[in-house]
């Protein structure tokens, strides 16, 4: 399940791409905003007991450290991992840039997941909607379909290989602690921006907020 739930979700992700106009439609709004409330709620029931309590010191500078290089990956991928993508240009090449933004994001967030199921499901859960806008993109821009088929395939191998790569180098303390830590600042990044983003303009939304809740509730009592 490790291995084939991140895998899937990316597969979920292109499906979903084929009937949602990630765009613009609420429901898939809703899907975000839901992933972005898991996803933060997982961090801080899950992830953060478990390094704190590590024993390792100054996690929290890899904690920082990890925000600052979502922020810089970002910057690259133009937000794709919080819930949006810019088709301003319409280039013909391969989007290099944009696929070792995603890439290293989704290997370092492959880590952790041994550790926790319920974390497990929050990366699933937040890489369907990532997967939907990503492959909307790409099947929109020039591309072609089959770079546009090898980016995904790329991608979606990203976080099966980063759990790999933990189980079968044994990575101990404090060097796992560290990546677990930059894990949670990337998690903490991508979550606050797609719940800051949900509420744009400061506009009321109550599905938006029920989605919210739910989001925290289930990843609680999980
Ligand atoms: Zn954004
Ligand atoms: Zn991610």
């Amino acid at each position: 399940m490790l291995y084939i739930l991140p895998f899937l979700a990316v597969a979920i992700g292109y499906v979903i791409s084929l009937f949602m106009k990630p765009g613009s439609s609420t429901g898939f709004q809703l899907l975000l905003s839901f992933s972005g409330a898991y996803l933060l709620a997982v961090t801080v029931f899950e992830l953060f007991p478990n390094v704190y309590s590590s024993g390792v010191e100054e996690v929290g500078i890899f904690i920082m450290a990890g925000l600052l290089l979502q922020i810089f990956l970002e910057f690259l991928s133009k937000g794709v991992e919080h819930g949006h993508m810019h088709h301003h240009e319409d280039r013909v090449k391969f989007p290099f840039l944009l696929l070792f933004s995603l890439s290293l994001h989704a290997l370092l967030e492959g880590f952790p997941l041994q550790s926790s199921d319920d974390l497990l499901h929050g990366v699933v859960i937040h890489k369907i909607p990532v997967a939907a806008i990503l492959a909307t993109f790409l099947l929109h821009s020039k591309i072609g379909k089959f770079k546009s088929f090898l980016f995904l395939g790329i991608f979606a191998l990203m976080t099966p290989l980063g759990s790999w790569i933990n189980s079968v180098y044994e990575i101990g303390e404090p060097v796992s602690a560290y990546i677990n830590a930059a894990v949670i600042g990337i998690f903490l990044h991508v979550s606050t921006t797609i719940l800051f983003e949900a509420s744009k303009n400061h506009s009321f939304n109550a599905s938006k907020l029920a989605v919210v809740v739910l989001g925290i509730i289930l990843a609680y009592l999980m």
